[in-house]
């Protein structure tokens, strides 16, 4: 899978560029606030349909314009796509892939996947689970559209039931509405959990893998999914699993009403990240971390491969300079044959050790090479 060109209109600081790029390795340098992360942040919503920086998409047009639209050339499965994403201008957003209306944004993941990683991303390791469920449900949704479909509509049931929660009080006769709300939550909630724990069993094995060689075998990194306590078996049969979902929310009937809260479902599930048998978040120093989040986006993306059978496009947003010279030339060596964009600063040596495309951002302007 490869991202052959980009256009962006007044998307973030860009105002018309069309850029083509690489198949291999593309280097984006440039110097502060001028654009190099706008650029990578257009191709996270060319295939997740919204950017992983912000809720809003209103935050993504450029100040003072009325929309943006972005088009992607992408080559997948043999053949060309035209993915594009228009925003604003007194209109619905609108998402079509080869002139096709889409019916939704996970057709957009069905041509291009990304993995992202940033220095931020630090925060996957040291932040509470939702950092963590945040990453499973992005990678999940590029991947599985069954995945993506069952998380929006249990997030609309959840909203739904904190608010009838939030009223009952005032308002009783609401509480009679709750038993179907808890019924649809945990069919919708059994989806959730039969993927994930799928895909945390897979990124256990690669982000070993990765943390091992990346650390010289000294340090054993593991991933375990954690999720509602009555589930007795996360890969088990889907009706047991509404089961056992059904069982925690009636333990939790009258504690959900006296708190107002839901308390009982997927969306307090955690993925916990072990190194040597203690938890990371607690205990790990700055570049053990860096290298166990590292490990957990490089593991997103070969799970990517075996699921899809093409390796997504690798987005490194300031990261290589970060690391420590053997680390750095482990990473490049782990890239094989997938396509990649690095960004830099001006001063970075890093062009001289990559062989690819180099091009110069400035004040949202592309000089390609
Ligand atoms: P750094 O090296 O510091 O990470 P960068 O090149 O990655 O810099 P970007 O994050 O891409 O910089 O941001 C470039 C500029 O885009 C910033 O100055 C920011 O203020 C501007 N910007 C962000 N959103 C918008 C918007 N909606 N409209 C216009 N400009 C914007
Ligand atoms: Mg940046």
């Amino acid at each position: 899978m490869r991202l052959d060109s980009l256009y962006l209109e007044n998307f973030r600081n860009y105002v018309s560029q069309r850029v083509d790029f690489d198949p291999v390795c593309n280097v984006i340098c440039g110097e502060n606030a001028q654009g190099k992360t706008n650029l990578l942040e257009a191709m996270v919503c060319l295939s997740a349909g919204k950017s992983h920086r912000t809720r809003s998409d209103r935050e993504l047009i450029r100040f003072g314009e009325a929309g943006f639209r972005l088009e992607g050339g992408v080559y997948t499965r043999n053949r060309e796509f035209s993915s594009r994403i228009e925003v604003g201008y007194g209109r619905k957003k609108k998402i079509t892939v080869n002139k096709v209306p889409a019916k939704a944004a996970s057709e957009l993941s069905q041509v291009l996947n990304t993995v992202f990683f940033c220095p931020e991303d630090l925060q996957l390791i040291r932040d509470g689970a939702a950092a963590r469920r945040r990453f499973l449900d992005m990678s999940l949704c590029q991947l599985r559209p069954r995945y993506a479909a069952a998380l929006t509509e249990y997030q609309r049931l959840h909203e739904h039931k904190t608010r009838i929660l939030r009223d009952c009080a005032e308002r009783p006769d609401l509480i009679a509405t709750l038993p179907d709300f808890n019924l649809r939550m945990a069919e919708t909630g059994a989806v959730l959990i039969h993927y994930r724990a799928r895909f945390a069993k897979l990124l256990s094995r690669y982000a070993s893998a990765a943390h091992g060689e990346c650390s010289g075998g000294r340090e054993e990194l593991t991933v375990s999914y954690r999720t509602v306590k009555t589930v007795s078996d996360p890969f088990g049969d889907h009706k047991l699993l509404v089961l056992q979902l059904l069982e925690h929310q009636r333990e939790h009937h009258y504690a959900e009403i006296s708190s107002r809260q839901c308390l009982s479902g997927p969306h307090k599930d955690e993925i916990e990240v072990q190194l040597d048998g203690i938890s990371a978040r607690s205990y790990a120093s700055q570049g053990q971390t860096r290298t166990a989040a590292l490990s957990l986006k490089l593991a997103a993306r070969e799970i990517h491969k075996e699921i899809i059978g093409e390796y997504p496009i690798l987005l490194l947003d300031d990261v290589l300079s970060e690391l420590d010279p053997k680390r750095q030339e482990y990473v490049l060596n782990r890239l094989g044959s997938g396509q990649v964009f690095i960004t830099c600063c001006e001063e970075d040596r890093l062009h001289s050790l990559l062989k690819g495309n180099v091009y110069r951002v400035s004040d949202g302007v592309i000089s390609s090479p």
